[in-house]
């Protein structure tokens, strides 16, 4: 017998700065009487995340969604774009803001993201780029997606809102394709409450960016191109710059709930950690397992309703598919029998309670949780047996 949790657990928790440095911030600022703009904390936190993030080119946004619709407005692509089904719906809402056709690519069964082998022979004349995501952090098959890209001239765009600080043999996330955006939504493991940033190699395109985030303004009196209002402020900045001190103590919390996590999951039949590349590379934004319904004896989503009842709040990311909606579902590349990995991932996929402050003995709790439905089940399963006999 497992009792509920007394207090709800949820999937994330906001990594929160200090109060009291806080207070300071904002009273820096408010002396200062300089809100937004490129002010000094919005300039400092740019330099410290280039330092963090190890890239030459930085812009900082109101959030990530918009730092990546203007990168892509940026690149000025036409036509259709690769991308993947199996993410978040601001990534190709991003692209349909563009003007932009996705043309969804099946995703690859270990890492979920977009499947590099089956990109090829979704190439057409119309085709502009590729989009990938790095899904719960870890990173797509960036080599490969190069040389195809390389071989048809298309540009390359990662959304990156779950790699912070991840790298690829020591090599920062950043550095790959052509530009990368980051989140820095409240959920992300670096937050400035709402926020993005967005990494770009070309400098000529980097200043495309600034201005379009800026109404394309060049000057005061000259608007050069067609842009929005996506600026960072000088408080987003300022908590920003608070809590990228908590990062790396908090990435050694959540190595120690991961290892929790794996040490307690290890033997239970039917559920697969995703979460698998080395901790150099991870970015520990998400704990993600997949439910297998017929070797675990019950399904994720059943799964997912009886953890409420532990008071234990896990989400279903992503579900649904973005090939799926409802403005989407026409397209021949929508069709989910081109998309078999993906139309099977989406019903599999359970995101765990994930964040530096749950506290080992809970996640050894929810493992409790996850083992015991599974060996009723078994139980279940053999007086069905002995029944059918009789
Ligand atoms: C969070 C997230 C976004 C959106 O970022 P915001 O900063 O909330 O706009 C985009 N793509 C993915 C994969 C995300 O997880």
């Amino acid at each position: 017998m497992v009792p509920p949790f007394i207090e709800p657990i949820y999937v994330t928790r906001p990594l929160l700065a200090d109060k009291e440095n806080i207070k300071n911030k904002i009273d820096e600022i408010w002396e200062s009487k300089w809100l937004t703009n490129n002010g000094t904390q919005h300039k400092e936190l740019e330099k410290e995340l280039k330092k963090y993030l190890r890239v030459e080119n930085l812009s900082l946004f109101n959030n990530g969604t918009l730092a990546l619709l203007l990168g892509l407005k940026s690149l000025e692509l036409k036509g259709e774009v690769i991308t993947t089904p199996f993410t978040f719906p601001a990534t190709v809402q991003a692209l349909d803001w563009n003007g932009l056709t996705p043309v969804f690519c099946d995703i690859d069964p270990q890492t979920l993201n977009i499947d590099a082998n089956k990109i090829e022979a979704l190439i057409t004349k119309d085709t502009s780029a590729i989009l990938g995501v790095h899904v719960f952090g870890n990173p797509c098959d960036v080599v490969n997606i190069q040389k195809i890209a390389d071989k048809y001239n298309l540009k390359v765009i990662y959304d990156g809102a779950h790699v912070f600080g991840t790298k690829i043999n020591g090599k920062p996330i950043g550095s790959f394709g052509d530009m990368t955006m980051f989140s820095f939504h409240a959920t992300k493991l670096f937050n400035t409450l709402e926020g993005g940033g967005l990494t770009v190699k070309d400098e000529k395109v980097n200043e495309r960016v600034k201005i379009l985030k800026n109404f394309g303004l060049l000057g005061p009196e000259e608007v050069v191109l067609c842009g929005l209002n996506a600026k960072m402020n000088e408080v987003q900045a300022g908590i920003g710059l608070e809590v990228l001190k908590l990062v790396d103590e908090e990435r050694v919390k959540r190595d120690k709930i991961k290892e929790t996590y794996e040490n307690n999951l290890l033997n239970i039949p039917g559920i697969r950690i995703i979460t698998i590349l080395k901790n150099e590379y991870s970015s520990y934004q998400y704990f993600v397992i997949e439910i297998d319904e017929e070797k675990y004896g019950r399904s994720r989503d059943w799964v997912h309703d009886e953890l409420e009842k532990y008071n234990v709040f896990t989400r279903k990311y992503f579900y649904p598919l973005c090939s799926d909606f409802e403005w989407y579902k026409h397209l021949a590349s929508a069709q989910p029998e081109n998309l078999p990995q993906a139309q099977k991932s989406v019903k599999q996929v359970l995101s765990m309670p994930y964040y530096g402050e749950l506290e080992l003995e809970s996640v050894e709790k929810i493992c409790a949780i996850l083992k015991k439905i599974h060996s009723e089940i078994s139980v279940d399963n053999q007086y069905q047996l002995v029944g059918d006999m009789l």
